[in-house]
């Protein structure tokens, strides 16, 4: 059984203290990929570490968090083109809208959106988006932007069955985590109802805990509380829908 982690911030300050400890818990329970999304430049340094310590279990995105588009934001987008041209990337992500920590910024953030919606197709890579607050925004730019080379991940779905479907009907698989054991995510209302084909795993670590670890930093070998719950949700075995996520992994990453 290989468990893919699809959206995890290994090289966050948080885990300075134990970093190694902490990747090689998970990797003894069999989580073996991680997909690392970018924020900004000043974590590049940080990101290209992490892959020369666990070359073979760290796949890179590249891109700028939402919450990161300032007033240099086109400094910041010549950075993400700049290193999108000069080597590897298994995605362009994380991108997207959050109307949660900041509204004043939100036409400079679509337009940074639609940007790297474009650096993705250009380089023929997925998207990995953050939607928080912001569902018409997003589905409005997607609405724009689709085509049959668009494609990715819906990271940390947190929408209605009604947004599931529609972020499915944009090429998106919807990445799933913690939220699914809170008590008042909802998701786990209706998750079962979508095909486990559209779904892959996420930690979000170190945000998002799962429970029973909820509002403690989160790390990447709790994924499997994550699992157990889905496996409750979908009556299915846990080795079972570890295998079919992360097979959806591949077919999004290419690896
Ligand atoms: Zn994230």
């Amino acid at each position: 059984m290989i468990i893919t982690d699809t959206h995890t911030h290994l090289y966050s300050e948080s885990f300075d203290e134990d970093r190694s400890e902490m990747i090689k818990r998970a990797i003894d329970k069999n989580i073996e990929r991680f997909f690392i999304p970018a924020i900004d430049s000043t974590y590049t340094k940080s990101m290209l570490q992490l892959e020369k310590d666990f070359p073979n279990h760290i796949f890179l995105m590249m891109g700028l968090h939402p919450t990161h588009v300032k007033e240099n934001f086109k400094e910041e987008l010549a950075h993400v083109e700049e290193m999108l041209s000069k080597r590897k990337f298994y995605a362009v992500g994380e991108i997207g809208i959050d109307l949660y920590w900041d509204k004043s910024t939100l036409d400079i953030q679509i337009e940074a959106f639609r940007h790297q919606i474009k650096l993705a197709k250009m380089h023929k890579l997925p998207i990995v988006i953050h939607c928080r607050e912001s569902f018409d925004e997003i589905f409005n730019v997607l609405e724009q932007e689709k085509s049959d080379d668009l494609f990715g991940i819906f990271h940390c779905f947190t929408g209605t069955i009604e947004q599931a479907h529609k972020a499915i009907s944009y090429n998106m698989k919807l990445g799933i985590g913690g939220v699914v054991t809170f008590k008042n995510g909802k998701i786990d209302q209706f998750i079962n109802q979508i095909d486990l084909k559209h779904i892959v795993l996420e930690t979000d670590a170190p945000y998002l805990a799962p429970k029973p670890y909820r509002g403690k930093r989160n790390e990447s070998s709790y994924i499997i509380k994550v699992l157990e719950k889905l496996s409750e949700l979908y009556k299915m075995n846990i080795q079972d829908i570890a295998s079919i996520t992360t097979e959806n992994s591949k077919t999004v990453f290419g690896v």
